[in-house]
This record gives C-alpha cells, structure tokens and sequence, in this order.
C-alpha cells in the first residue's frame, strides 16, 4: 500500500467477488476450497483452480436457495469427474491386461465401493473421487481382477497383488477412512 492510500478511508468493495464457503471438500485425496462466485450467464458451472472449486452462481438464483444450488453443482461435477476417471483407468487396464468389459456405472451408494457382475459390468461409487489417486486405483484393480477371479480365494488375492504390489496399504485406508467418505455431506 503506498502513502496515498492512507489518508483516505479504508473502503470495503461494493461487491464481493467471491465467498469463502465452510464447505470441506476433499477431491483426490487434495482438501479444496470451496468459492462460490456470481456467473454472468444464466447457468452454474464448477471449475477447478489450483485448490480451490469455484462454484460460479447465476444471479437469478434467489439466496435461500444458493446453497442447495452450490451443493447440487459441486455433487454433480464429482461424479462427472468421478465417471471420467473410473472410464480412464478401466479402459488403460482392459488394455494392458486384456479383459472385456460390458458397462461401467457410477452409483451414489453409502454401502459398497464398487461390484462386478458376471454379466462383465463393473459398478464403482462415485465417493471414491474423494480419496487419493491410489486408492481409487486399487479398488478398479479390486473390481477388475473379480473378471477373472469371481470370489476372493487366495488366487484372486494373488492376482490383485501382482497388478496392485501395495494394496494391503490402500485396503487400509479405505478401512480407516472409507466410513467417513461414505457418510460425506456436503455441508454449506
Ligand atoms: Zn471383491
């Protein structure tokens, strides 16, 4: 600030750009901040910027409903990143291991992180966008290796470690933090 500025009396901006929400977020494993921010067009959308979510906000929409109106934008970007992720990864693992694929789902489940059908459809919870890259991982690689192995006898461990060396570490933290990533409300 330079000697200029002193002298006149502090102003507050007449619009406030954007507004720290107490929203916690983790995405990937990284805690975001969530920024609500006015749009000038007449649709929410949510973007990614370093570690912070902005939520642009149409101003058509009246205050009492900005916060269902955030919630509802942010749910529904995770599990669009969600379903893109979980498509990326299947589709590098069919190639690298050779197994076919019917259908891929994202489910909101509070339950199951994932299943697979004998009909070769895969089911994975979109929460799992929360928890860091590795444990998403392991739970494809969970769910992939039941293509194989459709039961969890000591052969479909053993495949799951052969494609996964360190899944005890990922069962782990799925068994220390996965009730709290089930229950997750967005709360803003
Ligand atoms: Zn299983």
């Amino acid at each position: 600030m330079d000697s200029k500025n002193l002298s006149k009396p502090a102003k507050e901006p007449t619009t406030k750009l954007s507004e720290i929400l107490n929203g916690r977020l983790n995405f990937q494993g990284i805690p975001l901040e969530i920024l609500i921010e006015p749009s000038p067009f007449g649709f929410g959308r949510v973007l990614l910027q370093n570690k912070n979510l902005l939520v642009k906000t149409p101003a058509t929409v009246p205050a009492a409903e900005k916060s269902d109106f955030c919630r509802n934008q942010i749910t529904g970007w995770l599990k669009a990143q969600a379903r893109s992720v979980f498509n990326a990864e299947v589709h590098a693992m069919s190639d690298k291991y050779g197994f076919k694929v019917n259908n891929i789902a994202i489910k909101d489940t509070r339950s199951r992180w994932g299943s697979c059908s004998v009909k070769t459809n895969l089911n994975f919870n979109w929460r799992l966008i929360m928890t860091p890259p590795e444990v998403l991982r392991y739970v494809v690689i969970h769910e992939t290796a039941h293509l194989e192995e459709m039961n969890h006898s000591e052969r479909f461990w053993a495949l799951v470690e052969k494609r996964c060396p360190d899944y005890q570490i990922q069962r782990n933290w799925l068994k220390n933090h996965g009730l709290a990533i089930l229950q997750w409300e967005l709360k803003i």
